[in-house]
This record gives structure tokens, C-alpha cells and sequence, in this order.
């Protein structure tokens, strides 16, 4: 799709201004890119129509590339098409919160229960899962198992029961124990089939849900309008989740949701563990598309890291150019917490994708420099001038982590890179604020 795309923005390099003319070819390049991006043929004609009609409509802007003026112009109908703005998770004015999943087979629904009873949780939610899926006993356990991961009570009461009736049990043990919300698990199918939305329908009247967030894989192709639309139809969603945004998607089914059913997508899952839940961001989403990374994200997640690595005595450190050794490591470390390499550096623009030859080669580099820093005496780790004033004693480092000095000096002066990069990227976490669209 990015690409696609900036084959459109080529085009109208060296032009003045936007005519009807000059943008049928990459209005052509946007069509074709986001098809290709398995965004639904209706959704693509509105979206192109759109975009023209204001493309012709703007004016000369001193200072503005014509290229750049569409960029903008298809970045805000991108968030648009996406619903704007973040759509919050609604909780129930009185009693539990019940929120009811939905979704095909393998979408990553009963992974979902548990990432966002671990997210409800940091929100100071207690929160309880339902195990409605009765059709294999195997998604019973996986439920079970996920929520002794997450410390979150599980309701189970086994395959013979019906769906609506554990669902209600469920609910009333809930309410009994005065927990906030209520996670429901369904079984899903591999295609949408009667006796899904029946058994789905019956699960709602049943316990009334505050939200029923339909789940949906990034990965999806063409079908999602589709899907959506009948799951919305058919069962009546508040909103979605979209899984597998960490894998090789290509978007569409981002584009579409809102577009075919009004109801937004409201979390997005990035990756399989607990904490790869995240609010959907329309305008970040966008960004993405357009190809600009994912700078809010990664500045967020690291934030997070940060926060439980004592980020005031970090930064402090880091402000005042004290930062050292122990903190160097102690912040490769928090970076290599935060995920896979690939997805932070995935989320830093400019950087595109890496291969996973590369992330392993960014993992075999942080064990070698743990290895030189590990054979720093402590004074060196809170003195890196020392080793930098000092042949002798990189010498000995390189000798005692079977590195070799030319390494050692390269983490040298890494650090202190480090040191002028790190205060660089406070500052932009202080100002809070990037912009999104440079124009
Ligand atoms: P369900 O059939 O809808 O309940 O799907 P599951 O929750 O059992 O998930 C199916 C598979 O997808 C599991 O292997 C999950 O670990 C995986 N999965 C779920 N969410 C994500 C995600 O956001 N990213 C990735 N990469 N894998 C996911
Ligand atoms: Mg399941």
C-alpha cells in the first residue's frame, strides 16, 4: 500500500498546483493501491471521489508541494475512513461491564479475553473470563491456562452446557463477587455459518452485553466488508478488535470496518503476548499506511519501559549527561523487553522493515555488548570517561569479555552517542507532541 502510494506522490513532482488533470494518474495509483490493499471496491470508489473532490478544490499554499498537499489530503481521509478519532471501550453505568467476542475461527479470540483482561486490569478493572467456547475442550484449558497468566478468574462449566446459559452463570458469579467486567469467549468457524450467529444471538439476549466487539484478523483479505457486515447484521457489534497487526497485513481490513458497518475498531492486538493490546489510533493507523512509522507508538511503549525501569532517575541522569553503563544496559535490556526488535525498529521511520536476519543480528550485538559491559569494573560502568581516556583499560576489557578492542571502542563511543540521541528523544517525549503530517 505505501508503496502503491508513493508511486501517486511521484507523479506530481515539479507541478505548481492540483488540477483535475494532473491527479487522474495518481488518483489511478491510489485506487490501485489500496485494492491491492483488499480495501473493498465501494469503500475505494468513495474514498477515491472524496479525495479528488478536495484535491481540485485547495488552492495554491506558499510553501506547500502540490505531492505534499495530497498527502495530507488522503492522510485525512484515511482517518476519517477509520472513524477519526479513538473510540473508548464503554463501561456499564451500574453492575458488571459485560463484554461479548466475536469472530471467526483462530481470528485470536480467546487470546484477546486475556490481553484485555491484562489491559482492563492496569486500568484498575477486576475483570473475569467466560469460557462459551463448548466445542472443544482444548479452548476451555487455553482459556484457563491464559487466565492463570493474567491472574483473572476463569468461569468454566464445562462442554455440555449451553453457551448462553455459562454465559449467564458466569455473569450472576460476577456480579455476586462484585467484579468489573466480564470477558465472554465464544467458539468461532472457519466461514460464517447459522449456527454461529444463532448460538451468538442467544448468547446476547442472555446476558445483555455492554460492548460486543467483533474480533477480526488483520490479514483478512477482501472479505472483511463482508464479514463485518454480516456479523453487524446479523448479531449487532459496538466495534472490533483487529489481531495480527505485527504480521504481514495489508491494512484493508483496517480501511474498511467503519466504512461498511459505523461501528469503529476499538483495539488492535500487535503481537501474541499479553501486552500486545493496544488502543486503535486512527491517525496513527494512517501515518502507518502513508508510510511515515509509527513515532506515537514507539515513544508510548518506550515511556512504558521506562516508567518500570525508574524513568525519573533515568532521565535525570540522561539530562544531565550523566547517563552511564548500568543504564545503558539497563536500557538495551528494556528495549529488547519491549517486543521484537523488528517491531520497534519497524515503528521508527525512514527504517521500513527488517528481516529477521537482521533481528537476530540486533540480538547477537546486545549480547556481545553485555558481555564487554559485564567485564567493566563498576567504576568504568559509572565512569565511561575513564574508558575512554584509557587504552590500557579497553584493553583489558576487550581481553576479559574475549571482545576485541576495536569493539570496545565502538561501545565507547556508542554511549556517548547514545547520550546525545537519548537527550534528543526526551525532548520530544516532554513536548508530548509530534506533528502528524509535515506539510
Ligand atoms: P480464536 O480461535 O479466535 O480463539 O483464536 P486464538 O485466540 O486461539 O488465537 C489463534 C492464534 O493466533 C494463536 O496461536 C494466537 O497466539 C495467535 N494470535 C492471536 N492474536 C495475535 C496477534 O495479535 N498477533 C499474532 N502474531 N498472533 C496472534
Ligand atoms: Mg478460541
Amino acid at each position: 500500500l505505501t508503496s502503491g502510494l508513493e508511486a501517486a506522490w511521484s507523479k506530481l513532482r515539479g507541478q505548481e498546483v492540483l488540477t483535475k488533470e494532473n491527479i487522474v494518474e495518481p488518483m489511478r495509483d491510489i485506487r490501485r493501491a489500496l485494492l491491492e490493499a483488499d480495501v473493498s471496491l465501494p469503500v475505494v470508489r468513495r474514498f477515491v471521489q472524496s479525495v479528488s473532490d478536495q484535491a481540485v478544490g485547495v488552492g495554491l499554499i506558499r510553501g506547500v508541494r502540490p505531492d505534499q498537499q495530497l498527502v495530507k489530503i488522503v492522510h485525512g481521509e484515511l482517518v476519517k475512513l477509520m472513524g477519526g478519532e479513538v473510540s473508548e471501550l464503554v463501561f456499564a453505568k451500574s453492575g458488571p461491564t459485560v463484554i461479548l467476542l466475536a469472530g471467526l475461527q483462530g481470528v485470536g479470540k480467546t487470546t484477546v479475553c486475556a490481553k484485555l483482561a491484562f489491559y482492563l486490569k492496569k486500568l484498575g478493572k477486576s475483570c473475569m473470563l467466560v469460557a462459551g467456547d463448548v466445542y472443544r475442550p482444548a479452548a476451555i484449558d487455553q482459556l484457563v491456562i491464559l487466565g492463570k497468566q493474567v491472574d483473572v478468574p476463569v468461569y468454566t462449566a464445562g462442554t455440555d452446557v449451553k453457551p448462553s446459559e455459562i454465559a449467564k452463570q458466569g455473569l450472576e458469579k460476577a456480579r455476586k463477587n462484585n467484579i468489573d467486567v466480564v470477558i465472554v469467549d465464544t467458539a468461532g468457524r472457519l466461514q460464517i455459518d447459522k449456527t454461529m450467529m444463532d448460538e451468538l444471538k442467544e448468547v446476547k439476549q442472555a446476558i445483555n452485553p455492554t460492548e460486543v466487539l467483533l474480533v477480526v484478523d488483520a490479514m483478512t483479505g477482501q472479505e472483511a466488508a463482508a464479514l463485518v457486515t454480516t456479523f453487524n447484521l446479523e448479531v449487532g457489534i459496538t466495534g472490533a478488535i483487529l489481531t495480527k497487526l505485527d504480521g504481514d497485513s495489508r491494512g484493508g481490513a483496517a480501511l474498511s470496518v467503519k466504512e461498511v458497518s459505523g461501528k469503529p475498531i476499538k483495539l488492535v492486538g500487535r503481537g501474541e503476548r499479553m501486552e500486545d493490546l493496544e488502543p486503535f489510533y486512527p491517525e496513527r493507523m494512517a501515518g502507518r499506511i502513508l508510510g511515515m512509522g509509527d513515532v506515537l507508538s514507539f515513544v508510548e511503549k518506550a515511556q512504558e519501559v521506562m516508567r518500570q525501569e525508574d524513568a525519573e532517575e533515568l532521565q535525570k541522569k540522561i539530562m544531565s549527561a550523566k547517563f552511564d553503563f548500568n543504564d545503558f544496559l539497563k536500557q538495551t535490556r528494556a528495549v529488547a523487553r519491549m517486543g521484537s526488535m523488528s517491531r520497534v525498529i519497524g515503528m521508527i521511520p525512514g527504517m521500513g522493515k527488517i528481516t529477521p536476519a537482521q533481528v537476530r543480528e540486533a540480538e547477537k550485538s546486545l549480547k556481545i555488548m553485555e558481555a564487554m559491559i559485564e567485564a567493566m569494573t563498576p567504576e568504568e560502568r559509572e565512569k565511561p570517561e575513564l574508558l575512554a581516556e584509557s587504552p590500557v583499560r579497553r584493553k583489558r576489557v576487550a581481553q576479559d569479555s574475549g571482545k576485541t578492542e576495536q569493539q570496545v571502542s565502538q561501545l565507547v563511543a556508542q554511549l556517548f552517542q547514545m547520550r546525545v540521541r537519548m537527550k534528543n528523544l526526551m525532548g520530544v517525549m516532554d513536548g508530548g507532541s509530534i506533528p502528524a503530517l509535515d506539510n
